[in-house]
């Protein structure tokens, strides 16, 4: 299989794109994965000041229905491990780490998934500067973004990323707006900005900076900080997306999480709406791979949902004056 994969070495993101145009051609089961792209429907919620769209989108039905307990992963074969991937599959080596590949059941209009070769656990520590280094290599096209192992990722055992096409989520160009409108600036130096912004819906801290090395630095400490205030088993709940701009450097968006899947996933009857979100979801595009689903929610449902799956207010503020105490 892993003479699949083949090596770039100038624009990543070129390739990457090409990679997926290639895979269209080559590989039926993607193609059509693609094509039910164009007949999902979308309904938009306006907030303030800002969009919450809800996609109707039946491909997703496996991954947000996924069973993630340890019990149910060991039972499958790892469908990121390089030997179990489908035969039609290529990829592209990621400094000899990761490998880019076409991810054939797409949210975005080009969604890759891109899992470290060897089958190791879903971390972001030890992966910071991995997912750094993606988000500029492939920051001219895609955002790119990790899932937390009890947060919303399909395969908590193997470590991967994901990217989707820049300015997707609705929150790629509404966030100077939300930073204004609902933000606060925690930290302000020469070579980093740190903000957390609570605009009635989502919670999140971001930094900004051109310094990879102050970055991966803070960005340790800020997960730190929540992890002593939400602690978890195997990692705090957190969903990161990450864009990258020669202008403005990295921009690192971190959503501390409360719940991974909110109590309408488990309710009974007509109270039940199969949304599972994580970093998609949050970044503004919400994924109901059922159409009863899309056809029942509403401004309300989301508010419920997102007050269940983001970080309570009380544990929020306490992360923020940890931020501006200790970094
Ligand atoms: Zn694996």
């Amino acid at each position: 299989m892993e003479n699949s994969f083949y090596s770039v070495s100038d624009n990543i993101a070129v390739e990457t794109k090409k990679l997926l145009n290639e895979q269209k051609l080559t590989w039926p089961q993607l193609a059509e994965g693609y094509s039910l792209l164009d007949s999902v429907k979308v309904k938009t919620f306006e907030f303030d000041g800002f969009t919450i769209k809800v996609q109707f989108n039946n491909g997703r039905l496996t991954s947000s229905s996924a069973k993630v307990d340890p019990a149910s992963i060991k039972e499958r074969k790892c469908f990121l491990c390089p030997q179990n991937l489908p035969d039609e599959q290529k990829g592209i080596y990621y400094k000899n780490d990761f490998v880019i590949l076409s991810n054939p059941f797409p949210i975005f209009k080009e969604h890759f998934t891109i899992p470290k070769l060897q089958h190791t656990p879903q971390r972001i520590v030890g992966s910071i500067n991995s997912l750094l280094s993606l988000a500029k290599d492939l920051g001219l096209y895609y955002t790119v973004f990790y899932n937390g192992p009890k947060c919303g990722a399909s395969a908590p055992d193997h470590l991967h990323f994901q990217a989707g096409n820049k300015d997707f989520m609705p929150i790629d160009n509404e966030y100077e707006n939300l930073k204004s409108e609902h933000g606060n600036n925690l930290i302000s130096s020469e070579n980093i900005e740190i903000f957390s912004v609570n605009d009635g819906l989502r919670k999140f801290i971001s930094l900004e900076s051109k310094d990879e090395f102050k970055l991966t630095k803070k960005l340790l400490k800020v997960f730190d900080i929540i992890s002593i205030v939400n602690p978890s088993d195997i990692e705090t709940m957190m969903n990161i997306l990450v864009n990258y701009s020669d202008e403005n450097g990295w921009r690192v968006i971190v959503f501390p999480r409360e719940k991974h899947r909110p109590s309408h996933y488990f309710a009974e009857g007509d109270n039940n709406i199969l949304l599972s979100p994580a970093s998609v979801d949050v970044g503004g595009v919400c994924i109901t791979p059922l159409e009863k689903d899309f056809n029942k929610i509403d401004k309300e449902i989301l508010r419920q949902i997102f007050a269940e799956v983001m970080m309570n207010n009380e544990k929020f503020i306490s992360i923020c004056a940890k931020i501006m105490n200790e970094l």
